[in-house]
């Protein structure tokens, strides 16, 4: 399964929402196939489609669908010259598929700043610093591998040197990987490399509670914002320590509490939602009298492969899936209407599965 990292500084209050997420936890009899690790937290994705399709059909179950963040601990300064726990920090980050960066934007007197003073675009670039340190190690080690290929004209060798001298002059200049142009025949080469910087990124930035739910002008987030804007990144504004109280709570006592604080959404929930964008994920539904379910797929899937994570057996046997997107079924209002209207399509093994596709497979045993 697709995981993000949480990452940031110390005392930026990664722990704080990592509590958070566990604390929401989702029920984990639903999900067996998750990792058990204390480091990992699972979150349900929260979704009203999912809500609407069981006010339609009444079943006696309903299970969201849900994915892992992993905490990623460790020392950051300095983690790229490869000392001890420095160097775990890394590998965990090699590990996991895209990164939430945590930056603190929050004053606290009593809360210290490990750099003296609250700078968010300076504790950004530290991490981001040893990041690129990192590839330009493994970019350096690759081309002194390729270079003698390269003069004797090998045709894949020049191809992937050029592909590296440019790697090697963006870190140079302290950028990452994710903010090179290349080809997608370059690209293919790049993905070889498993680089850091070329992870898909979004920055939290934690504020103040008194900021929740005001439209108060935060400095640092701007510069956030800003410095997000030049990577294409996103940027979700949150205050940790509320969304701990948040977690606690269930239903109707967190909307109460979201409307007191004068939003719609938690940070969380916009947290996880970004997050599940980020790493290229998306959603299709089963629908029955039993159980009505959410189920993560990787954009671009087919439709057998997408089968294939409710069981092996429905990929292996896959015969055709019998696909109603969400927007008509609620149009149609029940499954019989859709079919009546003819909105119910038969899709085979080329099917490509789209966001919201209200799926029943049929397959052999
Ligand atoms: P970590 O080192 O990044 O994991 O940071 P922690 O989550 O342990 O937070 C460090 C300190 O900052 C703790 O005392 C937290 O209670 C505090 N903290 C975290 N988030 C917030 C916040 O949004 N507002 C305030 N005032 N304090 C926070």
């Amino acid at each position: 399964a697709l995981t993000a990292g949480i990452v940031g500084l110390p005392n930026v209050g990664k722990s704080t929402l990592f509590n958070a997420i566990t604390q929401a936890g989702a029920e984990s009899a639903n999900y067996p196939f998750c990792t058990i690790d204390p480091n990992v937290g699972i979150v349900e994705v929260p979704d009203a489609r999912l809500d609407k399709l069981t006010e339609l059909v009444k079943p006696k179950k309903t299970i969201p669908t849900a994915f892992e963040f992993t905490d990623i601990a460790g020392i950051v300064k300095g983690a790229s010259k490869g000392e001890g726990l420095g160097n775990q920090f890394l590998s965990h980050i090699r590990q996991v598929d895209a990164i939430c960066h945590v930056v603190r934007a929050f004053q606290d007197e009593n809360i210290t700043h490990v750099s003296g003073q609250v700078d968010p675009i300076s504790d950004i670039e530290t991490i981001n610093l040893e990041l690129i340190l990192a590839d330009l190690e493994t970019v350096s080690k690759r081309m002194d591998r390729v270079a003698k290929m390269a003069r004797q004209k090998d045709k894949e060798a020049v191809a992937e040197y050029d592909v590296l001298s440019k790697l090697k002059d963006a870190f140079e200049e302290e950028q990452p990987a994710r903010a090179v142009d290349f080809t997608d025949e370059q690209l293919k080469i790049v993905k070889g490399l498993h680089l850091l910087t070329i992870k898909p990124i979004l920055y939290v930035a934690n504020v103040s509670e008194d900021e929740i739910g005001t439209d108060a002008d935060n400095p640092q987030v701007e510069k956030i914002r800003e410095y997000a804007a030049n990577e294409n990144a996103e940027v979700i504004v949150i205050c940790a320590k509320i969304e701990s109280e948040i977690a606690e709570l269930d239903g109707e006592e967190k909307q109460e509490f979201l409307d007191d604080l004068g939003i719609a959404e938690s940070g969380l929930d916009q947290l996880i939602k970004a997050t599940y964008n980020l790493l290229g994920l998306a959603t299709y539904f089963t629908a029955g009298e039993q159980e009505v379910r959410a189920w993560t797929f990787t954009l671009g899937m087919k439709a057998p492969q997408a089968a294939g994570i409710i069981h092996t057996d429905f990929e292996r046997g896959f015969i055709r899936a019998e696909t109603v997107s969400y927007k008509d079924l609620v149009e149609a209002g029940s499954m019989g209407a859709a079919r009546e209207k003819g909105k119910v399509r038969l899709e085979g093994k080329e099917y490509p599965v789209k966001d919201g596709d209200v799926i029943h497979f049929r397959f052999n045993v």
